[in-house]
């Protein structure tokens, strides 16, 4: 005897909602018989509606809301890309309803307080992220190091990994250090010349991290004393202070 499948069962096999299946069954796409309160869909049934799943067709005109139940046009649903067919599960009534819920019972977040929510969420679960981020990347090591290069070749991110050898650098000669990527980032995207000569930087011109008052004379790897330059100024300039006076 074929085996049989729950609609639950054929849910989680078919990695869609419980409801979808049920419609699909009322719709006529996936046979099934009566089985008490549920169906009962046959694997050979099943297996014949994967196939069709597979097999390429056009975007469909409706789908079911996964709140209200009803199937609706797709301009029924607002736009979310990650999700198949790029829209919302839930019609816009329904999801406009549901808002209206949140901002009643208070549980509305708005974006700012999401962003400080995820913040704080993975600085309390780092170690989790940096073992997965560090397990794909040995998984994955020449995706990794191909993006890494690429990476470096853009101005921010060549910056970037200048501002970590400096970083380094800094943490054994002084204790003034708080420079961040983030500033670095902020930084090259406000000058966009060389804070000596006033030639705009390029690929051919990259920009590099300069600190007014040397590491050296135990200036600080802080961001009031840093500014942008071109490697021949930076280069030149070395260890003198003759630029501030
Ligand atoms: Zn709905
Ligand atoms: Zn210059």
């Amino acid at each position: 005897m074929d085996a049989t499948y729950t609609t639950k069962e054929a849910a989680a096999i078919l990695e869609i909602g419980q409801h979808t299946v049920i419609h699909h069954i009322r719709r006529g796409n996936l046979p099934a018989t009566k089985h008490g309160r549920d169906w009962s869909i046959t694997k050979h049934d099943l297996d014949a509606f994967i196939q069709q799943r597979r097999t390429p067709g056009r975007p469909p005109t409706h789908k079911v809301c996964s709140r209200c139940h009803i199937e609706k046009p797709m301009d029924a649903y607002a736009s979310k890309s990650t999700e198949k067919w790029g829209k919302q599960n839930a019609c816009r009534a329904c999801q406009s309803l549901h808002y209206q819920e949140q901002r009643a019972n208070g549980t509305w977040r708005d974006a700012e307080h999401l962003r400080i929510y995820k913040r704080t969420y993975y600085a309390a679960h780092k170690e989790y992220y940096s073992k997965k981020h560090r397990e794909w990347i040995a998984k994955n090591r020449d995706t990794w190091n191909a993006w890494r290069r690429a990476w470096g070749r853009t101005p921010i991110g060549n910056a970037s990994n200048r501002q970590r050898l400096l970083s380094r650098r800094a943490r054994l000669k002084t204790t003034q250090n708080d420079l961040t990527r983030a500033q670095i980032q902020d930084l090259m995207q406000r000058q966009r010349h060389c804070a000596y000569c006033k030639k705009k930087f390029s690929a051919t011109l990259p920009a590099t991290i300069d600190h007014v008052i040397p590491l050296s004379k135990n200036g600080p790897h802080t961001l009031s004393n840093i500014v942008l330059s071109c490697q021949p100024c930076n280069s030149s300039k070395g260890n003198q202070l003759r630029y501030l006076l």
